[in-house]
């Protein structure tokens, strides 16, 4: 209950200071390339696919907070190529515990599943740990939503087709305590919110640039 009236809270400020016309204060993040983690080149490729959805994971397995998340990337990587023989992690982005993005498979390429849905023309964000179970902080929550919002401007997918895995599938895949800020509209409010400061952002970059030509 306590997060998600911080995540209401949030909103309520941000609201708030677009009134004002203040710039409102929402945190910004950066993608940690592939490079930085240790992740290893495919030996195959699949067909390319085009970006239609995104669809939100947990990883299912409990994350503990002294745990390594790029242990975890590289293991996970490992595991599926020898196990699943796969051709990369199954998602195109992970989340650890922190709020820290990650690039895993490379965007171009389907994902993969256990379960019985066709993930190709989805992206794939993945938040590590078990959310049946864990609770999500904000910082990760706003993680989630500041690349929902960079995916859908960069490929056009509307807010109606970001959703999660259990959307699709028998699962309980994003778990229960994730699912329910999809449910409830709060992290499409917040998806929403960064779009338009985006937006705002390309515009003012805009304007500069045709000043400078001048
Ligand atoms: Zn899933």
């Amino acid at each position: 209950m306590m997060r998600k009236s911080v995540l209401k809270l949030t909103l309520v400020i941000f609201l708030f200071g677009s009134l004002l016309g203040q710039t409102p204060k929402l945190p910004q993040f950066k993608i940690i390339p592939r490079k930085a983690w240790g992740w290893k080149p495919p030996t195959f490729t699949l067909k390319p696919q085009k970006i239609k959805r995104i669809t939100i994971h947990h990883s299912g397995i409990y994350f503990k907070k002294d745990e390594d998340p790029i242990k975890y990337l590289r293991h996970l990587q490992e595991w599926s190529r020898s196990e699943k023989h796969w051709m990369d992690i199954p998602y195109h982005y992970m989340i650890d515990l922190n709020g820290n993005i990650y690039e895993a498979r490379e965007l171009k390429y389907p994902g993969d599943t256990n379960t019985t849905y066709n993930p190709r023309g989805h992206a794939l964000i993945c938040v590590m740990g078990n959310y049946e179970i864990q609770k999500p902080i904000q910082r990760q929550l706003e993680a989630l939503a500041w690349l929902s919002a960079k995916l859908a401007l960069k490929y056009h997918v509307p807010l109606d087709s970001i959703k999660g895995h259990k959307d699709y599938a028998e699962t309980q895949c994003p778990g229960k305590n994730l699912y329910r800020y999809l449910q409830d509209g709060s992290l499409k409010k917040l998806i929403k919110e960064y779009e338009i400061l985006d937006q705002q952002k390309m515009k003012q970059n805009k304007v500069k640039s045709i000043r400078l030509k001048k």
